[in-house]
C-alpha cells in the first residue's frame, strides 16, 4: 500500500508539470467513449488505449457485467451509462472483456461461489446464457457481445441507437500478450485484431 501513497502525495508534482492540461480538465469533460471494463487489476483502460486524463468516461464491474435494465431499481451502472450518454454526450461505448476473467471464469468452471453469496447473485443472470464448452476465452468474448444486448436495452442507448449517435463495441484483452480483438459482426460475429 506505501508506494500508493507515496505516489498520491507527489502526484501534484506530476501535475505541476503539465498546467495546460489540468486547467483544461477543471473547466469539464469531454470523453471519447464509455469504457465498460471488468474491475480486475490488470485491465488498464488508459494503457490499453494510450487514454490521457479526460478521454475515457469509466465504468467497472466484476465480469464487465451489464445488468439489465430495471427503471424499479436504478443502480450506479445504469446512472453511469445514462450520464455518459445524456449529459457527457459520449458517442461510443466499449464493453472489454479479458483473458483469465476470474468472475466468467468461475462460471465456465462451476465454481461453489457459497462462500460470497452477492458474487453469485450478481452473475446469476450471466451463469443462464453464458456458453461454457469451449473455455474461458471464448465465454468471455460470448459475454462481452451479450453485454451489448443489455446496453441496448437501456432508454438512453436505445434512443440513440436509433437516431445513429452511437456506436457500440465489444472487445477483448489478452493479459498476457496485450493484444485486442474486436467483435466484427460482419465477419460471422468473430474476433478479430484491431
Ligand atoms: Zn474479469
Amino acid at each position: 500500500m506505501q508506494p500508493l501513497v507515496d505516489n498520491a502525495r507527489s502526484f501534484p508534482d506530476w501535475v505541476a508539470r503539465r498546467p495546460e492540461l489540468f486547467r483544461d480538465l477543471a473547466a469539464g469533460q469531454a470523453p471519447m467513449a464509455l469504457f465498460i471494463s471488468c474491475s480486475d487489476a490488470r485491465v488498464i483502460p488508459s494503457l490499453i488505449t494510450g487514454a490521457r486524463p479526460g478521454d475515457l468516461f469509466e465504468l467497472r464491474t466484476a465480469g464487465n457485467i451489464v445488468p439489465p435494465y430495471d427503471p424499479d431499481r436504478p443502480g450506479g451502472e445504469a446512472a453511469t451509462i445514462e450520464y455518459a450518454l445524456c449529459a457527457l454526450r459520449v458517442r461510443h461505448i466499449i464493453v472489454c472483456g479479458h483473458s483469465h476473467c476470474g468472475a466468467v471464469g468461475a462460471l465456465v468452471r462451476g465454481d461453489d461461489l457459497a462462500a460470497m453469496p452477492t458474487v453469485r447473485t450478481w452473475l446469476q443472470p450471466t451463469a443462464r446464457e453464458l456458453p461454457v464448452s469451449h473455455g474461458v476465452a471464448h465465454a468471455v468474448r460470448r459475454h462481452a457481445v451479450a453485454q451489448l444486448d443489455a446496453l441496448s436495452r437501456h432508454p438512453a442507448v436505445r434512443d440513440r441507437l436509433a437516431r445513429d449517435l452511437l456506436s457500440l463495441h465489444a472487445w477483448y484483452y489478452e493479459v498476457d500478450t496485450g493484444a485486442v480483438s474486436a467483435h466484427a459482426p460482419r465477419a460471422n460475429g468473430e474476433f478479430t485484431p484491431l
